[in-house]
């Protein structure tokens, strides 16, 4: 077989695997390059691959740097099937139709064309095919696929590919441990080759028990001096592992009641995804939701629609908790929060999301003190990605270890960290995928 990285090579973004065999071609992900104008004028150039030549994609989960190429693919030409899991379907609609609105402003603001339309998301839609975890899929004569929980948002899965009497698999992206809402990540299994992710393969995240104290403290503090907590969240599983937690404080009475400001569509619109996938969740969820826990409402929360809804929220006194979009604070309605409060020092900014080189969250987060007054807090522990140690226990408890590992998604650091661990702890040869590189394997 031959495999070629087409994104997420040396970087984190863009995700796009190809993979052939017995003549044929096959995608796993076909995601969108992120971060910085650079980057992201990549996502215009040719794929490197004929699309009208792919037999099929599987999709490890609903992220933009996993999907936000499909329809890119679908307009030059991919007439072929899109696996997914069925929630993975149901976000990556959302998320591809978020990327059109942020792709409109862009092209009214700043003149760029458009990548892709609504009506591109819309024919990509009907090439998907929603296959569940566990059950084994064939692709062709010899070539299957199976789906395996990855713990990291709702639907996300790790592709074993079971080909020329080999078993290869793309990791997606994997979950941290103990996450709320998701199930843990499912054993590796057995495997020859495996493409692993290495997004924190070069640092470990706090103790993950320790999260929700540091969630609580940050409440409790801002409430008592009257101040605005700003929880920049991603739309998907951050925001839900949020309320979810905030929820559950306040049903044992750990933090004091104040108004909390849900202040993104977006990410309203994926929390009513995750109430569809209750099968997904964790069985502290499953029994939270058969007590009559709605899980990611209470009463004490706004979920503001409109832009009018949002400008209203400026309009109740502190103290107050806001989670807003975008979680690199790249863009978004924490933009308008942040220019509001951030020069506050009762308020503070509270950052659970990982942000890339570049984006205003990085700055703060590497204390520029010129850009805000607001006190800064930062919870590693709500990550979506296993940190170094996870990832390597995850390759190690597998049933059979791969004697070859492809590192992708990740920044050299990472990327040079977990190739040194990974080859002082297990018997692979490891490799850092190369852009464009194609290797017979
Ligand atoms: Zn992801």
């Amino acid at each position: 077989m031959k495999l070629t990285f087409h994104g997420a090579a040396g970087e984190v973004t863009g995700s796009c695997y190809l993979l052939e065999t017995n003549n044929k071609k096959y995608l796993i992900d076909c995601g969108m390059f992120q971060g910085g104008e650079f980057s992201e004028d990549r996502n215009w150039n040719a794929f490197g691959f004929d699309p009208q030549t792919i037999e099929a994609v599987i999709l490890t989960h609903a992220h933009l740097d996993h999907t936000g190429r499909l329809p890119k693919l679908v307009k030059e030409g991919f007439t072929g099937t899109i696996y997914a899991n069925p929630a993975t379907r149901d976000l990556a609609r959302l998320v591809m139709l978020d990327a059109v609105e942020i792709m409109l402003y862009n092209q009214k603001k700043n003149g760029i064309p458009l990548l892709y339309e609504e009506a591109d998301v819309e024919d990509t839609m009907k090439l998907f095919k929603s296959v569940d975890y566990v059950q084994k899929t064939r692709l062709d004569e010899d070539v299957h696929f199976t789906f395996k929980d990855a713990g990291h948002i709702l639907g996300s899965c790790f592709i074993r590919l079971e080909l020329e009497g080999k078993i290869i698999v793309f990791s997606g992206d994997i979950g941290n441990v103990h996450v709320p809402i998701v199930r843990e990540t499912a054993n590796l299994g057995e495997a020859d080759y495996l493409v692993l992710e290495s997004t924190y393969g070069h640092t470990n995240h706090e103790d993950p028990e320790r999260r929700i104290f540091l969630l609580q403290d940050a409440i409790i503090t801002t409430i008592k001096r009257k101040g605005v907590l700003m929880i920049p969240a991603f739309s998907l599983e951050r925001t839900q592992e949020i309320l979810y937690e905030i929820n559950s404080l306040l049903n044992s009475n750990l933090i004091p009641h104040s108004p909390i400001f849900l202040d993104s569509p977006m990410a309203a619109a994926a929390t009513e995804i995750y109430k569809k996938y209750p099968q997904y969740f964790d069985e502290a969820a499953k029994y939270l939701i058969g007590k009559g826990d709605d899980l990611f409402n209470f009463p004490d929360l706004k979920i503001t629609h409109t832009p009018d809804d949002s400008k209203q929220i400026n309009n109740i006194k502190a103290p107050k908790i806001i989670i807003a979009g975008s979680g690199m604070m790249n863009g978004g309605r924490i933009l308008h929060h942040l220019l509001r409060y951030l020069s506050d020092a009762k308020s503070m900014l509270l950052i659970i999301a990982y942000q890339a080189r570049g984006t205003l969250g990085n700055r703060l987060l590497k204390g520029e003190k010129r850009v805000h007054i607001a006190e800064v807090r930062v919870i590693g522990a709500y990550s979506a990605h296993g940190d170094q140690n996870k990832l390597v226990a995850w390759v190690k408890e597998a049933k059979r270890s791969p004697s070859r590992i492809f590192l992708v998604h990740g920044d050299e650091e990472p990327l040079s960290a977990l190739q040194q661990r990974l080859g002082e702890e297990t018997e692979a040869q490891v490799t850092i995928a190369v852009m464009s590189e194609t290797l017979e394997i």
